[in-house]
């Protein structure tokens, strides 16, 4: 079913490709909604969490569920990936019924994907239970729950006493589901920074979680001079520990193998290949702008002003696509992945 499905995910792809270079508008084919800047969390590389500490900021300039759902009907069948990040999704109390909104008006849907901090243990199991019960089984979500090493640095890290015991419950808990249902798989996810750095000398012991390195990108509202100091020799070093551990088998690995060599390249500065944001995916924040990535390297414009259609917030912005033809500002693996399938599946 697994390989039925990254078939399938793959000759959408490709005449996603065709039209492309047909000279054709195509919608992107994976969106990544940060679904709300509401966080319970007080984390040290990331400041979402003081957002609405600013008293300008409001809560109702959020996409609501209406907005979403116009959003979804008008990409329609174009949405093979919508990726769900925050703030912390679990939060928005009408998070089922988005999920319920994209399954309904997006009929090539294939996969939804969901970072979440897995703090509040047991309002997430219970809205995670729901959205599987209803999830159409052609459809596989994908959640990944930050744990970023051990109990006494992940709690400093997260600015939370308990929040390793409460992460660590939440995942304990839905991984129970994995067994139930067959489209769902729940992570780890490990982030690399200053923090935690020196607790990984031995990164063997994080075989099973997600690795990524923390990215800088002015979304999470970090102070200039308080991001990241790892330098790229270190991130080489580890980067070539995790290869040496990567099972090689499969069209999965070989995308996050590849992503991994690549990434050897990127931190020698020598990486040369095209990226694919603002294309082939595009980042929505919560208040509506969409940007080209998560790095917010190019704003297309606003979907509330353009009636919820991605396509009239793209038409607008070809010019700006000259930039992207050149940036190589990052490797993370949000967007990278994607840029990997669409250079393996490259038509021209
Ligand atoms: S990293 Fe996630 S959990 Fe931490 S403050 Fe940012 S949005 Fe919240
Ligand atoms: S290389 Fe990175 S920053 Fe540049 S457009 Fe692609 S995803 Fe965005």
């Amino acid at each position: 079913m697994r390989l039925i499905k990254q078939i399938k995910l793959l000759s959408k792809i490709i005449k996603h490709n065709i039209h492309y270079y047909t000279g054709k508008f195509v919608y992107p084919y994976r969106v990544e909604i940060t679904s709300t800047y509401l966080c319970n969390s007080k984390c040290k590389i990331c400041h979402i969490w003081k957002y609405y500490q600013n008293k300008n900021n409001n809560i109702s300039q959020e996409l609501n569920l209406n907005e979403l759902t116009k959003t979804f009907k008008n990409i329609n069948k174009n949405l093979f990936y919508l990726a769900i990040g925050g703030g912390e999704p679990t939060l928005r109390n009408d998070l089922i019924q988005i999920i319920k909104s994209v399954t309904k008006n997006c009929p090539n849907l294939l996969y939804i994907s969901m970072g979440i901090n897995g703090l509040q243990t047991k309002d997430t199991v219970l809205k995670i239970r729901q959205i599987l019960k209803e999830l159409p089984k052609s459809i596989d979500l994908k959640l990944t729950i930050s744990i970023d090493g051990p109990k006494q640095v992940h709690n400093i890290m997260r600015g939370i006493n308990d929040s390793f015991t409460r992460s660590n419950a939440t995942f304990n808990q839905l991984k129970k589901f994995e067994t139930k249902y067959r489209n769902f798989s729940v992570t780890k996810e490990l982030t690399i920074c200053d923090e935690n750095i020196n607790e990984l000398k031995n990164i063997d012991k994080y075989k099973d979680y997600i690795i990524t390195f923390q990215n800088d990108s002015k979304f999470y509202m970090v102070d200039n001079n308080k991001k990241t100091g790892i330098n790229k020799k270190l991130q080489y070093k580890i980067t070539s520990q995790l290869i040496k551990n990567k099972n090689k088998f499969g069209i999965i690995n070989l995308i996050t193998n590849d992503f991994l060599k690549k990434s050897l390249l990127f931190q020698k500065n020598k990486l040369n290949i095209k990226c694919y944001s603002g294309r082939s995916t595009i980042f929505i924040d919560p208040i509506g702008n969409v940007y080209s990535c998560i790095n917010q390297k190019v704003k297309f414009g606003n979907i509330k002003d353009n009636k919820y259609d991605i396509k009239k917030v793209l038409k607008k912005s070809n010019d700006k696509l000259v930039i992207l033809n050149k940036c190589k500002d990052c490797w993370t693996p949000c967007e990278a992945y994607t840029t990997i399938i669409q250079n393996k599946v490259m038509l021209k």
